[in-house]
């Protein structure tokens, strides 16, 4: 395997990565625009951009946001709401394998920012009908999640007549550099299939079981290009309007919001996926049985990107979270009433040959990995960045108590005692240090 000498991300990656000649990944080289572009001329492009989309009648909403009770949602709405000052409709593909913590991360994102929501709730049954026939022609426990959550936001904008939706960071970008900052792309049905729905629309999985109707599957249908072009609906990515830094984001959100974080099992990032009981347990786990490697190495890349941590330090947390075998298995196996064996027999089917083998004693085997991979050490030394800072984690309020969560929370309590709406003022001036816009 091909690794970059910078991060830790191996060519396999599969949102595909390629590597220079100077050992450097397209992840690492597009990432490095976030320390020379100009992010205040950028976000003033983001201020004409989204003024253009106000309703003039002040009876719709200015745009739409795609919100969950983690990752980047409260940033993304801070930005909209307290900074651009747009009126948005929040909207919800509610992911089934919900925590508690995420749940109250949601109630306190419609209270303190003040917005209307709306959900999509799939019957369980469809959501499990779908997890089997995905598992078995993709290997995937979470095409549901992807897929409703990037379909969910399209249907609303159509429905409404909304034109704008804003998104918070296109992962085509930030992880792997398939487009510049520059580009400033746009959502679109291509990225989706190819990426978010690997390949798999509902049109495949229509006839793969009984239960998989077109009604069934309404919540996965893209709306059609004569629907999406009669609003003109448009995607947009915060991301490349300002410089993106998901832990500082979500610090500054704890701050200001009280938002709460998770210990995660398979990663060392507690900010990001404290919603989901599966994202850095099992998910990660078939994503590492994958392509041989997982959250971990994914939120080292970021760090090491973006100067706090060292690239051997990366290493350690491979080494560290890469063979837990995470609790949260139980939890999915008897939801979904199937044996372990019968999982692992469907993921096996999805292994990249190019990262994994059967060894002689008939065990998959890694054929290399970046915990002992080779690279020369002028290789390495070249294409490092300048260490700045360390990379600690914090953990809110709630995680120093001990809260057993061990189940699903479909659906839950839509408020929090003692928590008021802010007043948009009074936040409108925060923004992370480094995010290049001006405090104001
Ligand atoms: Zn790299």
């Amino acid at each position: 395997m091909i690794y970059c000498a910078r991060c830790l991300y191996p060519k396999n990656h599969p949102l595909n990565l390629i590597i220079d000649k100077e050992g450097v990944c397209s992840g690492c080289r597009v990432h490095e625009e976030k320390d020379y572009l100009d992010w205040d001329e950028k976000f003033e492009r983001l201020r004409q951009l989204t003024d253009r989309y106000r309703s003039k009648s002040g009876k719709n909403y200015d745009c739409i946001v795609p919100v969950s009770g983690a990752r980047d949602s409260f940033f993304t709405v801070h930005v909209v709401k307290n900074i651009l000052k747009l009126k948005p409709l929040l909207v919800q593909y509610n992911q089934h394998y919900n925590t508690q913590v995420g749940i109250r991360n949601l109630a306190y994102l419609r209270i303190v920012f003040n917005c209307d929501m709306i959900a999509k709730v799939v019957a369980p049954q469809t959501i499990q009908t779908l997890n089997k026939t995905t598992l078995i022609e993709r290997g995937s426990m979470y095409w549901h999640c992807l897929a409703g959550k990037s379909t969910f936001p399209v249907q609303s904008a159509v429905f409404y007549k909304i034109p704008l939706i804003i998104f918070s960071v296109h992962q085509g970008i930030d992880q792997v550099g398939m487009f510049s900052h520059l580009d400033e792309v746009e959502m679109t049905r291509k990225y989706r299939t190819e990426h978010d729905l690997l390949n798999l629309e509902i049109e495949t999985l229509i006839h793969k079981h009984p239960h998989l109707d077109r009604l069934n599957l309404e919540a996965f249908q893209y709306p059609d290009d004569r629907e999406i072009q009669a609003v003109g609906v448009r995607g947009i990515y915060l991301n490349n309007f300002l410089r993106w830094d998901s832990k500082e984001q979500h610090e500054l959100m704890i701050d200001l919001y009280q938002y709460e974080t998770k210990n995660q099992f398979r990663t060392f990032d507690n900010y990001n996926d404290v919603d989901c009981h599966h994202y850095s347990g099992l998910h990660d786990l078939i994503k590492f049985m994958k392509y041989g490697y997982g959250k971990a190495t994914d939120h080292a890349c970021r760090e090491i990107r973006l100067k706090r941590m060292t690239r051997e330090d990366g290493i350690k947390m491979v080494n560290r979270y890469r063979d837990l075998y995470p609790p949260d298995i139980d939890l999915f196996l008897e939801w979904m009433d199937m044996g372990k064996d019968e999982l692992f027999e469907y993921i096996d089917q999805h292994r990249d040959k190019e990262i994994w083998h059967i060894n002689e004693n008939n065990n998959w085997e890694l054929k290399d990995c970046v915990t002992k991979h080779h690279l020369e050490p002028k290789i390495i030394s070249d294409a490092r960045l300048v260490y700045q800072t360390n990379c600690e984690f914090r953990k809110s309020n709630n995680e120093k108590i001990d809260i057993s969560d061990n189940s699903y929370t479909i659906i839950g309590r839509g408020f929090i005692d003692g928590k008021k709406s802010s007043s948009p003022m009074t936040n409108a001036v925060q923004m992370p240090s480094s995010s290049g816009i001006s405090q104001r």
